[in-house]
């Protein structure tokens, strides 16, 4: 495993982080023993990034993993997150996230995490973010409850513009660099670099587009990138490459996000992206795929 220091935190995480939002059955039913099996498969393998939220199954994802880390918490980094509830359920109130840093450490079986994460920013207005939220998360880090704190979200423009308002210590993106889309390049990665800011990509799969198996149904993407990602998964199954380890390859090879993080509950996912993490890149055939992007993703 490699590791690579998150931004100017000083955190030490594994280049490949294990998503947890498959813990809460966010992609169908997981099994709880196996996904046990599979965080500490995970932690055998040198993976030390863990990414959780309560949105993930309305707070299963956070008390699935806290079980599964009992006696293993002083190995990993471990990164929540608050603000988001359900679909629908943002709260970004002062009181709120107060009472949620508690929830989710009492869900987690711990007394701080390494990572405390603004989820999906963009639902709500960005001074709340901003004058509220963020503010009422640096007094739960001066608590001792959390150590760093981060945002995430999906419009690379919000994570920008809060970004530069107001210090984060890290910026978590998503299904923004991978063989659909790189974008992540265009503003954020600079920015991030010059402001030494850690820097995340989660769904390096694209949330599923880039399996076998194929999108969840709440997937929210257009048909154009289910399409263009369709035609991918066709060109790897005819030359006999699998789909997601060649996907997985191509996000780990940016040059300046820490840790990649993709979704996984079993074991044979640890040990197949482990295995990705340690093989070498086939250019032509990232070449050949890239070629079939789509002209905008998500
Ligand atoms: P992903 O792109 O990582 O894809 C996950 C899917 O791929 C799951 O169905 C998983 O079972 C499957 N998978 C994993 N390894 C595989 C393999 N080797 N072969 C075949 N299938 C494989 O999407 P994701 O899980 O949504 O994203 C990764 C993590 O990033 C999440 O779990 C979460 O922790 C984080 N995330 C955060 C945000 C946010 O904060 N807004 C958004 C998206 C993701």
């Amino acid at each position: 495993m490699i590791y690579n220091t998150l931004g100017a935190s000083g955190l030490r995480v594994s280049h490949l982080g294990f998503g947890a939002s498959p813990l809460g059955n966010e992609f169908g039913s997981a099994d709880p023993d196996e996904a046990t099996r599979a965080v500490h498969c995970a932690i055998d393998r040198g993976i030390t990034f863990f990414d959780v939220a309560p949105y993930y199954g309305r707070g299963l994802a956070e008390e699935r993993l806290g079980a599964a880390l009992l006696g293993h918490r002083h190995q990993v980094v471990l990164a929540t997150k608050c603000g988001r509830y359900d679909t629908a359920h943002f709260d970004f109130s002062a009181k709120r996230l107060h009472a949620s840093i508690d929830e989710s450490l009492r869900r987690l079986r711990t007394d701080y995490v390494d990572l405390w994460q603004a989820h999906d920013i963009e639902f709500v207005s960005r001074p709340q973010i901003v004058e509220e939220a963020l503010p009422a998360m640096r007094d739960v880090q001066k608590q001792g409850k959390c150590r760093f704190v981060g945002i995430t979200g999906l419009p690379l423009e919000v994570l920008h513009e809060v970004a530069t308002a107001t210090p984060v210590d890290t910026i978590l993106s998503y299904c923004h660099y991978n063989l659909l889309v790189t974008d992540l390049d265009d503003i954020l990665t600079p920015f991030a670099r010059d402001r030494k800011i850690g820097l995340i990509n989660a769904a390096p799969l694209h949330m599923g587009i880039l399996t076998e198996q194929g999108p969840p149904d709440w997937h929210p993407a257009p048909a154009a990138v289910k399409n263009a990602g369709k035609c991918m998964v066709e060109a790897c199954r005819r030359r006999g490459d699998d789909i997601s380890s060649v996907a997985l390859r191509f996000a780990l090879d940016h040059p300046y996000v820490s840790t990649t993080v993709v979704g996984m509950s079993t074991r044979a996912e640890v040990e197949r992206n482990v295995h990705t993490m340690e093989s070498g890149t086939d250019a032509a055939l990232i070449g050949e795929l890239r070629a079939l992007k789509p002209a905008a993703a998500l």
